[in-house]
């Protein structure tokens, strides 16, 4: 029998603000220039497909994923028609299946190339293979050292007929740091690889490096394509660029929850596990059903910010498994009175950077987590 959805929670997904945010950055890049839309881990937890469909709708060329099967599942969402990347394999992974599909696969190292190859043969089909470098990140990505192996064996099972070298890229460690040394440096090793596969014979149909702080403040960095994540779901990639609304976007996701009880207490009461709350006073607490198990951080216990009944209130005490607690300070809202605790900031809630700032944390980590528990519901 279907339930309605639960009063408790949900995250409302203005999809309108994902539109205007990628039209944003549509502005903010050369014409020429192609848009990503990175949709991995379910959109940042905002909902893959429909946050796909919602960016090429107003105007980004790509997507991009991190692993094969969030790719496969946008193809079976009936994504047939767009090119769609994925970069994080692990060995045995589906290679076969990314053919099919006509994945962009990306390939950091010879294992990757080598198990590609053979999923070439034994399909019987071309794929089609970015090839990544490691121009400074220290994370995934061919190591410049090795970058010329990786390249002549690439164009030798290109010479066979088993792959196209679609594309040449890279990421970005620091480009949330504006003027951090290590952007130009990277910049200087992605030209000169970029510049050694060229010439050894890759025609690449892109070349692309720009995350959303690069996308929003380097222009150098555009090349053919850019990968924004953050910057769709109206979110700074972090405090040294400002906060997204400075940045000219719009949130997508607000969390929402009702408040589930509101009583009286005495000055001295300890609130929630482990007592690291006592009233001062006698006041009203305001019992909110959300906790860590919704991804409501319990690193912001005693900090993370809540719009109850039009004033900003302050996690009381421990966030606990399914429920916190607000301290009301003697307002008396009615139970199932609504309480945001983050969303555009724009009627006075906090934001999902505020969130981030309370649990020591960047608002991707914020977003992302938001459990499996709470219904995301398109505003
Ligand atoms: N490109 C790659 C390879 C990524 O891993 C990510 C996300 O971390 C992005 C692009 C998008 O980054 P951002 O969300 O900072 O725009």
């Amino acid at each position: 029998p279907e339930t309605p959805p639960p009063r408790r929670a949900r995250a409302e997904i203005d999809l309108g603000a994902l539109r205007a945010n990628v039209r944003t950055l549509r502005a903010r890049v050369a014409p020429h220039v192609r848009i990503m839309a990175v949709v991995k881990a379910d959109a940042y937890g905002h909902g893959a497909v429909r946050c796909a469909r919602a960016a090429l709708k107003a105007g980004a060329d790509w997507l991009g994923t991190a692993t094969p099967h969030e790719a496969l599942a946008l193809r079976a969402a009936g994504i047939t028609d767009v090119p769609v990347m994925c970069w994080l394999w692990t060995p045995g992974d589906p290679w076969g299946l990314g053919i099919k599909a006509g994945l962009d696969m990306s390939v950091s190292g010879m294992w990757a190339l080598r198990e590609v190859v053979a999923a070439a043969e034994a399909t019987g089909n071309r794929a089609r293979i970015q090839l990544k470098a490691d121009t400074g990140l220290g994370r995934n990505g061919c190591q410049p050292a090795d970058w010329p192996e990786l390249v002549t064996e690439a164009l030798d099972a290109q010479a066979r007929g088993l792959v196209k070298v679609t594309g040449l890229w890279s990421h970005f460690a620091c480009a949330d740091e504006p003027y951090h040394p290590s952007i130009a440096a990277q910049l200087d090793v992605f030209r000169s690889m970029l510049d050694h596969a060229e010439k050894a014979g890759v025609e690449p149909e892109v070349r692309h490096i720009a995350n959303s702080p690069a996308t929003l403040t380097l222009p150098e960095a555009h090349f053919d394509l850019v990968r924004p994540g953050i910057a769709l779901y109206g979110l700074s990639p972090g405090p040294k660029l400002g906060t997204g609304a400075e940045l000219g976007l719009r949130p997508v996701m607000s969390l929402k929850g009702s408040v589930a009880l509101v009583k009286q207490v005495p000055a001295g009461h300890g609130v929630s596990y482990g007592h690291h709350y006592v009233t001062e006073g006698e006041t009203t607490l305001g019992l909110v059903p959300l906790g860590y198990a919704d991804g409501v951080p319990r690193h912001a216990s005693g900090r993370g910010p809540v719009l109850v009944g039009g004033r900003v209130r302050t996690v009381a005490g421990r966030v606990a498994m399914d429920q916190f607690v607000v301290d009301l300070g003697g307002d008396t809202p009615e139970p199932g009175a609504e309480a945001v605790l983050f969303g555009s900031g724009e009627r006075g809630e906090p934001t999902a950077e505020d969130w981030a700032a309370a649990a020591g944390t960047i608002a991707y980590e914020i977003v992302t987590r938001i459990g499996a528990r709470v219904p995301r519901l398109c505003v």
